[in-house]
This record gives C-alpha cells, sequence and structure tokens, in this order.
C-alpha cells in the first residue's frame, strides 16, 4: 500500500469535496425537510459523478475501487453528511447488486444500469423491530413455492423505504429455517406495503419506515443470494469502509466551524480561540481526526487487496464514529447556547454524528467483533 495518496486519488477527493462545499452545504437545511429536494440532489450527485462508483464501467458503473470512493464520500460529507450517507447507501446496495452475487438473473442484470445513474433508488431491509443487532433472530421469512417466493414478516427502520423503487431484503428461507437468503423486491409488488415513516433526529427528507410483507410473491429470478447471511457479513464490511469516511468529512467540517467561530467569537475581550487550552483541546480532536482519516484509508486499501478485512473494518467503523462523536460533542459545547439550537449548523452534525455510531453495527457490536478476535487468538495459546 502507497501511504500517500496519487495525484489522481486526491483529484477525486477535490471534486468530491468542492461539489460537498458549493451544492450540498447551502442545502443542508432544507434538503433535510423536503424529500422532493432530498431527491433533486441525489440525482445531481449522480449527475456529477457519485453514482455507481464502485459498479464496473462494463455495468454502467464508474468502476471506482474502495480507496477513491471512500474518498469521495470523505469530500461529499465535509458539504454534508447526511447526504453522503445517502448516496454511499445506495452505492453499496447497488455495487453489491451488481457484484456480489454470482450467477444473478440476467432479469436482475437489466437492473443494474438504472442504479448506477441513480435514476432508480434501493433500500436494504435487515433490521426488524427485535432484530437489530442479532440479525440471527430475524424472523421474516420466504417459502418457495410453484409460483416463486412467497415473502411474510416486517422490516423495521429501513432507509429510503418509502422511495426506493427496489429493496434488497434479507429473510429467512423457510419458517423455521436459519439460513438467510436475499431477495430483491420491486417497488409496487403486490403483499408489499410501507408502514410508516418515522420523524428522526437528522435526515428526514429521506424516509426511513417499516416494511411489511404479507404473502409478497417475487419470481425465483429476484434471488440474489441463498446463502445471505455470509454476503450480507460481506456487504457490511463494505459499509464499515464507508461509513467512518462519512464520519472523518462530518468531524472535519465540526472542527473547521468551531476554529472559524470561536476566532471571532470574544470572551474577555479577547478571541476565546486565544486561549491555549482551547487551542490544545482543538489540536486534540485535530489529530484524532487524521488518524482515523488514515484507517479508513487503510482499510479500503485492504479491501482493495483482497485481503481479509473484517477485523480491520469494525475497528475502522469503531475508531472513525467514536472519533467524529468525540470532536461533535466538544465543539458543540465551544458553541454554548448557539450549539444547543436546533437551527445550528453543529447541532445536526451532532446529530449526524450519532446516526454514524449506530447504522452499519453499533460501536458495540465492533467492539464484540475486535474483542473476540483478541480472545480467539490467546485463549488458544493459554490452553
Ligand atoms: C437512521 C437509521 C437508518 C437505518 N437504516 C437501516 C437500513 O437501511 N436497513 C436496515 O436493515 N437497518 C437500518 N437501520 C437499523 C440499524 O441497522 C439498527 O438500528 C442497528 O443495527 C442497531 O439495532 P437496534 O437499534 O435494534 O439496537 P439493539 O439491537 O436493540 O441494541 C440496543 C443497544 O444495545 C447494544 N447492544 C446490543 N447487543 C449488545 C451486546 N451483546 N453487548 C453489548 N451491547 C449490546 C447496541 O450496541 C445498542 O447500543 C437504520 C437505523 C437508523 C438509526
Amino acid at each position: 500500500m502507497a501511504i500517500l495518496l496519487t495525484q489522481e486519488e486526491k483529484d477525486l477527493y477535490e471534486k468530491a469535496l468542492n461539489y460537498g462545499k458549493e451544492k450540498l452545504y447551502p442545502l443542508t437545511f432544507d434538503v433535510d425537510k423536503s424529500p422532493e429536494l432530498n431527491r433533486e440532489m441525489i440525482k445531481d450527485m449522480a449527475k456529477n459523478g457519485f453514482c455507481g462508483v464502485g459498479i464496473p464501467k462494463e455495468m454502467g458503473g464508474k468502476g471506482y475501487n474502495y480507496l477513491q470512493t471512500a474518498l469521495i464520500y470523505e469530500g461529499l460529507a465535509y458539504g454534508d453528511g447526511m447526504m453522503a450517507f445517502q448516496m454511499q447507501l445506495h452505492n453499496n446496495i447497488s455495487m453489491e447488486i451488481a457484484t456480489f452475487y454470482e450467477g444473478i438473473s440476467d432479469e436482475v442484470k437489466a437492473i443494474v444500469p438504472g442504479l448506477a445513474d441513480g435514476s432508480k433508488l434501493t433500500a436494504f431491509a435487515l433490521t426488524e423491530s427485535a432484530s437489530g443487532c442479532d440479525p440471527s433472530a430475524t424472523t421474516a421469512y420466504a417459502e418457495l413455492r410453484e409460483d416463486g417466493y412467497h415473502i411474510f414478516g416486517k422490516k423495521d427502520w429501513i432507509s429510503n423505504a418509502e422511495n426506493a423503487d427496489y429493496y434488497n431484503v434479507m429473510i429467512k428461507d423457510g419458517k423455521d429455517s436459519k439460513n438467510m437468503i436475499m431477495l430483491l423486491v420491486d417497488k409496487g409488488t403486490k403483499g408489499l406495503k410501507f408502514l410508516k415513516n418515522r420523524e428522526r433526529l437528522i435526515g428526514n427528507g429521506m424516509s426511513c419506515g417499516s416494511l411489511e410483507f404479507d404473502d409478497c410473491v417475487v419470481p425465483v429470478s429476484r434471488l440474489l443470494s441463498a446463502n445471505g447471511f455470509k454476503e450480507a457479513l460481506i456487504a457490511i464490511d463494505v459499509a464499515r469502509v464507508y461509513t467512518p469516511a462519512i464520519a472523518v468529512g462530518v468531524a472535519q467540517r465540526a472542527l473547521d466551524i468551531t476554529a472559524e467561530y470561536l476566532a471571532t467569537r470574544e470572551s474577555f475581550g479577547t478571541p476565546i480561540l486565544k486561549n491555549q487550552g482551547v487551542q490544545w483541546e482543538l489540536a486534540d480532536l485535530s489529530a484524532k481526526i487524521e488518524a482515523a482519516r488514515w484507517l479508513v484509508y487503510r482499510t479500503a486499501s485492504v479491501m482493495d487487496s483482497g485481503e481479509p478485512v473484517a477485523i480491520t473494518a469494525a475497528k475502522n467503523k469503531y475508531f472513525g464514529t467514536e472519533v467524529a462523536m468525540e470532536v461533535l460533542v466538544k465543539c458543540a459545547q465551544y458553541f454554548g447556547a448557539e450549539g444547543f439550537m436546533k437551527d445550528s449548523r453543529i447541532s445536526k452534525l451532532l446529530y449526524v454524528a450519532k446516526m454514524l455510531q449506530i447504522v452499519d453495527g453499533t460501536t458495540e457490536i465492533q467492539k464484540i467483533v475486535i474483542g473476540r478476535d483478541i480472545a480467539r487468538k490467546y485463549l488458544k495459546k493459554s490452553k
């Protein structure tokens, strides 16, 4: 792995960063409330080359590798963390559909170009109300009958639940089975209902809610994977490369606006930033962001190399999102009362950082993965 970024990688980051600063940042408050503007901006991001990034060129995508893609999300997130999150969510699911599942049907292959150019949106439906961190507690299931898979059950907290065109749904292959499969379900399929959109602290321009499958029938050609759990773990590793990239962009933006604010905000007759104690705390945060940034680049590079990445990805997800949260808690404090206002920039960033600690495997789940790996090695030695 090269320790420094190439010029091409730097250019890609700059392109996303400039787009984030110029197009996304000014719209943060509007796009957060308006589903129409939100959708328009996803399309605009696609038009500007940020969609279909991990999909091979021959399938209509941009063919970027993991490092290039992570750089794009970091840059976009500097402009708006929620929009970067949505772009990576759609791109991840699209890339998985296009490249993860061997032997996908021609019917599914024909869907990929529309995902790559952003004209169609995707959602990933794994979580259920009683099976968040523990997918083995999934209850939704499909029965294979003559006319296809009949799906029953409910999924919760699904991003894009209301406005996706396709759902990548993870369910058991039989009521009493432990095996999970993945099926690609079209919006509007009979028996699939969007139940409710719950208001969140951030990102209400994107829908996030429940789906009900009540004898929803999909053809066998929509099977993405018969070994869904194993495949889902790979997909989750991908998200654990990118969510921290977004966290780094968000944390850097927070640090920059805080330094800017403290340079002009006076207390005791002098700019607050003149206090060495304040400078030292910002120095601390700046160093941690830099460490998180390079862990993202390293994790993406490991992924690009094809070496096992699960433990590195867990460390990446854990560290990057924890650093972002620490940065945001401290920076929001430096904004005083202003940082407690719903319409302040820093409080918006604080909510994004909180969300990033939960999605794609919580902080605690990452610690379980890393801790088990340590225990596995040393418990073996002490036998
Ligand atoms: C904005 C948003 C968007 C989302 N989008 C999607 C989506 O598109 N698709 C999808 O499938 N899901 C989505 N989710 C759901 C998300 O993946 C889950 O919320 C997450 O996996 C955690 O599950 P849970 O909320 O049920 O927490 P729970 O499983 O109820 O856990 C509660 C708390 O306990 C901790 N905990 C759990 N087990 C242990 C343990 N053994 N040891 C220590 N601590 C533990 C957890 O870390 C957490 O802090 C989304 C969530 C949010 C907030």
